[in-house]
């Protein structure tokens, strides 16, 4: 599938397999995940996409040896900018990404650098594993980043902190769960996974949260979340793209709070998340 533009529906094409260069592999995609990240860039909310582009960078995918691995977002680092030096490739100057610089895994081949696929753990199906590649993934970097807190507010419960849930309350943390007001099936199942409150991302939680991850692309719940952690509370913005961020006074930063974002993944962060998901085990329910 093609996008020719930002917001032009995907189209069906015929396009030639693939060429591996030098230290890539040609992979037959198995399973390729739907990642909001997707979304953002078909409706034109990204700015530099390549086109035409396949889109899709949760690929599960056999090589032409026959082992599965995964494809993630981050597809290529140059390995000498300041932060790649600094252990913070997630952030390289030149980076490339999976489905926006190169073509991703809507299509039945695609090709990657083998130094960024991953080792897949086994027990766990084609489809079962893609959500670990960017929701997972990118949701566990969120985690690390939001500090070891036990009492955790998770702003968006769908694809990323379905499975965050799930790592937090492995972790003995306790997970408080706000969605859209009204969406009772996701507060639900956001109780089914351990969260101890599920409630409206407008309303208070019953009490002050240690951290908090909004996964949602809606920049008013980043004053929502300030005003529900504690002095010196993170609140992380997990999200690639998200509307502005209403002005808000001051106070609600004030004590020490801390507000801040993360921004694609690290080769350690996956290697870390992708060993721990079967030690969880974490469950991805895909539809
Ligand atoms: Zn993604
Ligand atoms: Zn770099």
């Amino acid at each position: 599938m093609v996008l020719e533009g930002p917001g032009r529906p995907l189209r069906e094409a015929d396009l030639a397999e693939p060429e591996a260069a030098r230290g890539e592999l040609l992979l037959r995609v198995l399973a390729c995940g739907v990642c909001r990240t997707d979304l953002h860039v078909l409706d034109g909310e990204l700015a530099r996409p390549k086109l035409p582009l396949v889109l899709g960078h949760q690929i599960v995918a056999e090589t032409e040896d026959g082992r599965r691995v995964g494809v993630p977002w981050l597809a290529w680092t140059c390995g000498q900018c300041r932060y790649c030096r600094a252990e913070l490739e997630n952030l390289c100057e030149r980076a490339e990404f999976t489905g926006y610089d190169r073509d991703g895994g809507f299509a039945e081949f695609v090709v990657a650098d083998e130094r960024y696929c991953f080792s897949l753990p086994d027990g766990y199906s084609d489809l079962q594993a893609a959500p670990l590649l960017c929701a997972g993934l990118i949701g566990y970097r969120a985690l690390r980043l939001a500090g070891d807190g036990e009492a955790l507010g998770l702003y968006g419960f769908g694809a990323s902190a379905h499975i965050v849930a799930q790592v937090a309350r492995h972790e003995g943390r306790r997970v408080f769960a706000f969605t859209r007001a009204g969406d009772d099936e996701g507060q639900a199942f956001a109780r089914e996974l351990g969260a101890e409150w599920a409630g409206d991302s407008a309303s208070a939680p019953p009490e002050e949260l240690d951290a908090a991850i909004i996964f949602a692309p809606v920049g008013e719940l980043v004053p929502a979340a300030l005003r529900a952690v504690r002095k010196a509370g993170v609140v992380v913005c997990a999200g690639i793209h998200m509307s502005d961020i209403p002005s808000f006074p001051y106070e609600l930063l004030w004590d020490e709070r801390v507000l801040r974002s993360v921004a694609n993944l690290t080769r350690r962060d996956g290697e870390e998340f992708l060993a721990l998901a079967p030690r969880v085990p974490i469950r991805p329910e895909v539809e």
